[in-house]
């Protein structure tokens, strides 16, 4: 079993060899049905955050908190190659913001162990 983390787009899926998959994001494109991390996806006191507004980072941030026991059990048991998925596109812009980036700044922060990539080769909008 692998141990690589890959937080991606709904479109790399297929393009990676996987044990499991998630969604993190609010919703799911069509076609997809991923089981859902609740305590990962962008929300924040039942309201979706948006990326591009503003302290984006510090209301996710804050959401994580207040899941904290959840993201903590969670990172605790995570193993095999994982990917966690959004919508964003590679566009630099839009995922310079997403929070896939702090997702995975977490689990390396807390997992050191794991192998942890945020893959830049999805063109989410182009399939
Ligand atoms: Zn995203």
């Amino acid at each position: 079993m692998g141990n690589i983390i890959w937080c991606t787009s709904f479109w790399r899926l297929k393009h990676l060899e996987l044990d499991a998959s998630y969604s993190i994001a609010n919703s799911q494109p069509r076609g997809f049905e991923l089981p859902e991390l609740e305590f990962l996806k962008p929300t924040l006191d039942g309201l979706w955050l948006m990326p591009d507004e503003p302290d984006f980072r510090k209301k996710y941030n804050k959401a994580l908190k207040q899941s904290h026991k959840e993201v903590a059990e969670w990172l605790d048991q995570l193993q095999g190659d994982t990917a966690l998925a959004c919508w964003c596109r590679s566009e630099p812009y839009t995922l310079a913001r997403c929070h896939r980036i702090l997702v995975a700044l977490l689990i390396k922060t807390f997992r050191s162990d794991l192998d942890v990539r945020v893959d830049l080769k999805d063109q989410a909008w182009s399939r």
